[in-house]
């Protein structure tokens, strides 16, 4: 399996019925990065910057930080990495930060929240990203956005830098992309003003569906509840896929389901093609695009996402379309 997997490496995901699929992987650390090649990614869909802070004993300095971020790039080359600004908070707690503690960390002060509440943090990794990527394309993406305004401060902040750089004289980034995690549920209800606001947005569907199902992701005992292919959570995600494409904004979705074969053959299926997984994913999800045929896919799918009532049978259908293949 792995020596197959290794000959599609240089080959585009495109299905039967001749549907491109871009395929992303996450990475956190350097030691992430010589996966790129060896999966045969398309780019990081995925930097969680937290990685680096969770890994330091002391608070990582601006300057290890445009290190890193740096290092990413020249690795990458001409691929696009997407840098999520910090997630910290929740159940990501820094040793050398003041903790406060609380009653429901995945509902408190965290990512973007605590980003914006503590500006002098995200102003810094922002100033070393917008450093980092000195002449090349910055991909920016925040995380548990919660509401569009959010996103507008966050903007005005990574604005203030790039004015600060090249009052500076410093050479800025060629382009600069600035893009929302969609993984709280009110922004479900602000779609439009949500695509209004970024460049691009990637939905984070391990958050969103603990949020959308209120079931702790980590939590075994609700794991049955916690499921990416119920009816429910896979309209909530076509919800997405259709605003994007209408605003004519790209989408791709990072959570874990994006590596799970049976989900991403659902995720192709309401129009996602762009995602972004495991490196270790990236094989087995490519093989089986490589089999698949949309079209007939999405006329056994489509009837079962729009239906009002009956069961929710999708998993039983996929299950049932993936061994006929
Ligand atoms: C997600 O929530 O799906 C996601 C990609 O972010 P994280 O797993 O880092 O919370
Ligand atoms: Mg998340």
């Amino acid at each position: 399996r792995q020596a197959q997997y290794r000959l599609l490496r240089n080959k585009p995901a495109v299905t039967r019925d001749g549907v491109r699929v871009n395929l992303n992987m996450n990475a956190g650390l350097l030691v992430d990065l010589p996966h790129l090649a060896e999966a045969g990614a398309e780019g990081i869909g995925l930097f969680r910057t937290e990685l680096q802070f969770m890994v330091a004993s002391t608070m990582p300095r601006m300057k290890d930080q445009t290190a890193l971020y740096a290092s990413v790039l020249d690795a990458t080359r001409e691929l696009p990495v997407t840098f999520r600004t910090l997630d910290i908070g929740g159940d990501k707690v820094l040793p050398y930060m003041r903790n406060h503690p609380e009653e429901n960390p995945a509902l408190g002060w965290r990512a973007i929240r605590l980003g914006l509440d503590r500006p002098g943090l995200l102003r810094m990794q922002f100033r070393a990203l917008l450093r980092a990527a000195a002449g090349r394309e910055l991909r920016v993406m925040l995380p548990m956005v919660t509401e569009v305004w959010e996103i507008d401060k966050a903007r005005e902040l990574l604005d203030r830098e790039l004015q600060q750089l090249t009052h500076h004289g410093r050479e800025p980034p060629s382009r600069i992309l600035l893009g929302s995690m969609v993984e709280v549920p009110s922004l479900l209800f602000q779609l439009d003003r949500l695509m209004a606001a970024v460049d691009f947005v990637s939905v984070g569907s391990n958050d969103l569906l603990q949020y959308l199902t209120a079931s702790d992701r980590g939590n075994t005992q609700v794991a049955s509840r916690f499921d990416a292919l119920s009816r429910h959570f896979l309209r909530a995600l076509k919800l997405i896929v259709n605003a994007a494409d209408a605003a004519g904004k790209p989408v791709t979705l990072c959570g874990e389901i994006a590596g799970r074969p049976l989900a991403a053959l659902a995720l192709v299926a309401l129009g996602f093609r762009s995602l972004s997984m495991s490196p270790a994913a990236i094989g087995p999800v490519k093989a089986m695009l490589l089999q698949l045929d949309v079209g007939r896919l999405k006329s056994r799918f489509d009837p079962l996402i729009e239906a009002s009532d009956g069961e929710d049978c999708i998993r039983e259908m996929l299950v049932a379309f993936a061994e006929a293949e």
